[in-house]
């Protein structure tokens, strides 16, 4: 178990808090989605609440080393002052004499937020002396910023060499679901996966096939599944050179008895457009000349009488094209049928939370994991380097 923040004592302290504030933006530099900054409120006003002098910093993009207007975090710090109704300074830089300075000058209960980690190098290439320039803001590091717990980076991993180290309350949280569902998780277990790519998931599958009772697979990994049990999947994505790995996880699952389900109809078109002509298929074969595009109503129906019968769910990557309304039906069932259950629902960050934020069902589902590539590595049963550096209880 990881110490957190709420295991120490913050009164007076100057608290170096790593956040995920990597927002969407739009052309006018406006926030489009703010959820990050939200998700950071709990451990923000705690801290506050608790009188310490609150040093928060994030990266913004990918400005790879260099200072670049567009990935300021002014956006972010007008935006944190809103919610928090208070003054949120945004310091120029995040390292320094100026920055040394303002942090030195702070009274228990402000809040400052440094300028874009990654306008610095050294960020992502956790370079010590980098690191030990952050640490040096700070009496006590927490890490609230589960998107990059997966990346040894100066401000997740670097950071901890030098000061006491605690999760926040987000980051606490996903442990807790990731730990469950990947340690001690309810039977039976159902994993849905789906998403463009079967390679991106081969590790998760590998290392939950011990763990799980179901497997659900949708989206276009299926066509790959399909084809390797020489069904006909039209112009569908595949990846041909998966076809000996599909076929090893299929003798796996059995030894392992996990059942594999696989689309059983599709909705299909001739084009990748929401104008295209389409059709639902009757059964599992895709004509030729036809992409498919989304898991068809008897594949809905049967899938959702599994999961009916699941105590943990899992659910990485969307079933269907679901940008393209469509082709959103599948998701779109899959998330409000989940939503409904008494299950452990864990949802992957990315693709498929936004597809459950869209529905706004998010405050349905038992966790909504704030971390795409994150969660995928949790799931492969990797150690994530800003997570095992925190310190135990
Ligand atoms: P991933 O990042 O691998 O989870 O993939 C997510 C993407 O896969 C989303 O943009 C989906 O729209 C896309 N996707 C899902 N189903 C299909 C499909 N049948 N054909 C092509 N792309 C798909």
């Amino acid at each position: 178990m990881k110490k957190t923040i709420a295991d120490m004592d913050l009164r007076g302290k100057r608290v170096l808090m790593r956040v995920d504030y990597n927002v969407p933006l739009d052309g006018d530099r406006k926030i489009t989605d703010d959820s990050r900054i939200q998700a950071s409120l709990p451990s923000v006003k705690y801290a506050l609440e608790q009188g310490a002098r609150l040093i928060l910093m994030s990266h913004l993009g990918r400005p790879k080393g260099e200072v670049k207007a567009e990935f300021s975090l002014s956006p972010v710090a007008e935006r944190l002052s809103c919610l928090l109704e208070r003054d949120v300074r945004k310091l120029d830089d995040c390292v320094g004499e100026k920055v040394k300075e303002a942090v030195n000058s702070m009274e228990d209960g402000d809040v400052v937020l440094l300028e874009n980690l990654r306008f610095h190098k050294e960020e992502t290439a956790n370079d010590p002396g980098f690191a030990g320039e952050l640490a040096s803001l700070g009496d006590i590091f927490v890490n609230d910023a589960f998107g990059t717990c997966h990346r040894a980076h100066a401000s997740t991993e670097g950071v901890t060499r030098h000061l006491p180290s605690v999760a926040g309350f987000l980051v606490d949280k996903e442990i807790k679901y990731f730990e469950k569902v990947t340690g001690d998780p309810d039977k039976p277990f159902a994993l849905i996966l789906g998403g463009a790519k079967v390679s991106d998931k081969i590790p998760v599958i590998e290392n939950m096939l011990d763990k799980i009772d179901y497997l659900l697979i949708g989206g276009a990994m299926a066509y790959t599944f399909l084809k390797s049990r020489l069904k006909g999947i039209g112009l569908s994505r595949v990846e041909d050179d998966m076809m000996d790995t599909v076929d090893r996880i299929f003798s796996l699952a059995s030894a392992k008895e996990v059942s594999i389900f696989l689309p059983e109809d599709h909705v299909v078109a001739d084009e990748i457009k929401e104008t295209a002509k389409r059709k639902t298929t009757s059964d599992e074969h895709i004509p030729d000349g036809y992409i498919g595009l989304d898991i068809g109503p008897r594949t809905i129906k049967s899938y959702r009488s599994v999961l009916a019968e699941s105590r943990t769910i899992v659910w990485n990557g969307p079933v269907g094209f679901f940008e393209m309304k469509p082709f959103s039906k599948g998701t779109r069932e899959v998330a409000k049928f989940i939503a409904k259950l008494k299950a452990t629902t864990v949802i992957g960050g990315g693709d498929t939370a936004a597809a459950v934020n869209q529905l706004k069902l998010g405050d349905k589902m038992s966790h909504m994991s704030t971390g795409g590539g994150a969660s995928l590595e949790y799931l492969e049963g990797k150690e994530l380097p800003g997570i095992a550096a925190l310190n135990d209880k």
